[in-house]
């Protein structure tokens, strides 16, 4: 029943994004040139966000989940990471290109010339986009993938802006106020840019090999402290987060009398408990005599 979704529904669920994304897209860029809204002209835009991001989970789920070969030995994880600093630059310019023209209907405002047409057309774009966020949610749910949850979220609150444009567009067309129209769209391009400079910050992280978050790596000290029976101490513990993929290292001290195939037995139960415990681990153990011990770091209990 909750079955974990295979690659295959999950690259078909990207697919549709995708052809969705464009889909709303061009529907609300048919409601601008109806309209020459600003406002509509900034929310099409702002489509295009989430045109790249299917696009960048479709090539997340084909190229990062390839397993690692002679070439990429530790796999291709951060594949996403360039996609994702790709995809931070064009918002940015999705940004600038709506300022630009918001700037400009700001010093000429413009009548809108098919108000109630071009609002019935963008309210078709946002029922679609609502369907598809509520389906991702229910779907991603069902199926315990929080990306797709997350991608759903990431659309819902797109429909939330949309909603916004409409109320303000028939704001605009009640009360002839003219500059309520350019005011909205710099108010659409400022939460683009800071959902362009979140997203270029979090690739940028990871590209840095920024350390799990201080909860994981609290719930790792203890695993390793509960499952090390044997061994004297852990230090040098070091982690770094790539896509779905977490690399855990550290040194193991033990006894310098235990043999090499009891201090293994140790390294094999904490790598199947790790393993087990944190989704993506992917763990090298090194393993040192008593002499080696810095009495800091993990204590065993
Ligand atoms: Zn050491
Ligand atoms: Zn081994």
């Amino acid at each position: 029943m909750n079955a974990i979704p295979d690659r295959q529904q999950i690259t078909w669920v990207a697919a549709a994004s995708i052809a969705i994304a464009i889909a709303v897209m061009a529907i609300k860029y048919l409601a601008y040139l109806k309209t020459g809204s600003v406002a509509l002209y900034s929310d099409a835009l702002e489509s295009i966000v989430n045109v790249i991001t299917a696009v960048v989970a479709l090539i997340t789920i084909r190229i990062s989940a390839r397993p690692a070969d002679r070439r990429h030995q530790f796999g291709h994880h951060k594949a996403e990471y360039f996609s994702a600093v790709l995809e931070g630059a064009l918002i940015i310019v999705a940004a600038l290109l709506i300022l630009r023209e918001a700037y400009d209907a700001l010093q000429k405002p413009r009548t809108l010339s098919e108000p109630v047409l071009g609002i019935a057309i963008s309210s078709l774009a946002t029922a679609l986009n609502a369907g598809w966020s509520i389906f991702l949610i229910v779907w991603g749910r069902r199926h315990r993938s929080p990306a797709l949850v997350a991608d759903g979220w990431h659309i819902m609150t797109d429909v939330l802006t949309s909603v916004g444009v409409l109320v303000g567009l028939a704001l605009v067309w009640l009360t002839g106020w003219l500059l309520l129209d350019p005011l909205l769209a710099a108010a659409v391009a400022v939460n683009i840019l800071w959902t362009g400079w979140r997203l270029t910050r979090e690739s940028m992280s990871g590209l840095m090999d920024e350390a799990v978050a201080s909860d994981i790596n609290r719930q790792i000290r203890r695993l390793i402290s509960s499952n090390a029976d044997g061994a004297l101490e852990v230090h040098d513990l070091r982690t770094r987060a790539a896509g779905r993929a977490v690399f855990i290292e550290f040194h193991l001290v033990v006894p310098g009398q235990m043999s090499v195939a009891e201090a293994h037995a140790i390294c094999d139960r904490l790598e199947a408990v790790l393993g087990r415990e944190i989704s993506g681990a992917e763990i090298l153990i090194h393993v040192e005599p008593e002499g080696e011990a810095r009495h800091s770091g993990v204590l065993v209990l």
